[in-house]
């Protein structure tokens, strides 16, 4: 049979995973907590099964917990999203994405990236039939230049999946740049796809540019969120997405057929939970104080670097040091000094190698310990 995707393989995340677990090492590759949730937030799950909620939520998801999303984002950056028509919980922010792109992309249709990208975007795009127009980024700014995106729109252009804080850079994009995209998407009929799953994470006083903090943007936008993130609970693969009615209403028409709805008893719990704003408030704090922690340990390692600004991951340039792929050295990193990270050029559709890795720092004090003595050692 015909491969539909005959260029993909597994994740990148996955093999380093499994490579990590074979080498019994320390796992900065794929990124995820390596502590608790908050066992409160397991409790009130564990209440609401008591309580009997067991059964199908509504496609749309839990009217608690949209009321209370619409209620956050309001607070948070000033926009109003309607909880009845213009939000919807989905399974996870890869599922989100992919339900908007098949929503949303006809066959023929160009869809603009910036590379490097999150690795689910130009998979969905493909699957849809659309095609993929790409804007290349580099180590260490990763800027995008607006000119050169204008000349890359047409009137086949349906889409722009932008993401801020970035994976795998942890750049965020700055008001300039919103105000940059909006000029351009207004007065089209372009749908700016936005993934905003590390929104919670923006160090040294950075503030999140959201596109629901500009009202014009936010009319043109679908927005990614994630409880996974937000909540250190990847797991329970639980996110929600955003945008003006009209979307939605594709977007849900397809919703209903790829998950028709998603874990009841936990969209109860975060809709108690997140009562308390005290619960995401102080999440940045939280990990910019793992990422010096981090680059405390790493302070005289031969890798080059700077504080990254967003999300929890770090990334190390060994430019100077080898001269091999970043691929290679990652596994050889893994194999020989126990210790996993995930390689830039996975993020590249042409593989372009930066000699840059990714190190997630969502860990434990110990763990971040062992990881810096492991990379000063180098
Ligand atoms: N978002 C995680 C990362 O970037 C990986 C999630 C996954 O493995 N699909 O590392």
């Amino acid at each position: 049979m015909q491969s539909k995707l005959p260029h993909i393989g597994t994740t990148i995340f996955s093999q380093m995973s499994k490579l990590s677990v074979e080498q019994n090492a320390v796992n900065l590759g794929q990124g995820f907590p390596g502590f608790s949730i908050d066992m409160h937030l397991g409790k009130l799950v564990e209440k609401y099964i008591r309580k009997g909620h067991n059964q199908y939520a509504p496609m749309q998801g839990v009217s608690e917990l949209r009321q209370i999303i619409s209620q956050k984002i309001e607070k948070s950056y000033g926009h109003r999203y309607d909880f009845n028509e213009e939000i919807t919980i989905t399974a996870g922010g890869t599922q989100a994405i992919y339900t908007a792109i098949t929503a949303l992309v006809h066959e023929g249709d160009e869809v603009i990236l910036f590379s490097p990208a999150y690795d689910c975007y130009s998979p969905a795009v493909e699957l849809n039939g659309g095609s993929c127009v790409w804007v290349e980024l580099y180590y260490p700014e990763y800027k995008i230049n607006w000119e050169q995106l204008q000349k890359k729109i047409n009137h086949r252009t349906k889409m722009i999946i932008i993401n801020t804080p970035h994976n795998p850079s942890g750049t965020c994009l700055t008001r300039e740049d919103m105000l940059q995209l909006e000029k351009i998407v207004v007065g089209s009929d372009i749908c700016v796809l936005s993934d905003e799953v590390y929104e919670h994470l923006v160090f040294d006083q950075g503030r999140h540019e959201s596109v629901t903090r500009f009202p014009a943007l936010a009319a043109q936008s679908m927005v990614v969120y994630s409880f996974g993130k937000t909540f250190h609970n990847t797991g329970w693969k639980m996110g929600y997405i955003c945008g003006p009615a009209q979307w939605m209403n594709e977007f849900r028409k397809v919703h209903q057929f790829n998950v028709f709805s998603c874990n009841t008893p936990v969209q109860y719990a975060l809709a108690e939970y997140m009562e308390d704003e005290s619960k995401y408030t102080g999440l940045a704090n939280f990990y910019q104080e793992k990422r010096d922690f981090f680059l405390d340990g790493i302070s005289d390692s031969r890798f080059n670097f700077s504080p990254t600004q967003g999300t929890y991951f770090q990334l190390l340039s060994y430019d100077g040091m080898y001269k091999e792929k970043d691929t290679d050295l990652a596994i050889r990193f893994t194999k020989d000094y126990k210790i996993a990270s995930i390689p830039c050029s996975a993020f590249y559709p042409d593989h372009l190698d930066q000699h840059v890795l990714r190190f997630c720092f969502a860990k434990d004090e110990e763990t971040l310990s062992r990881a810096a003595r492991i990379l000063s050692g180098i």
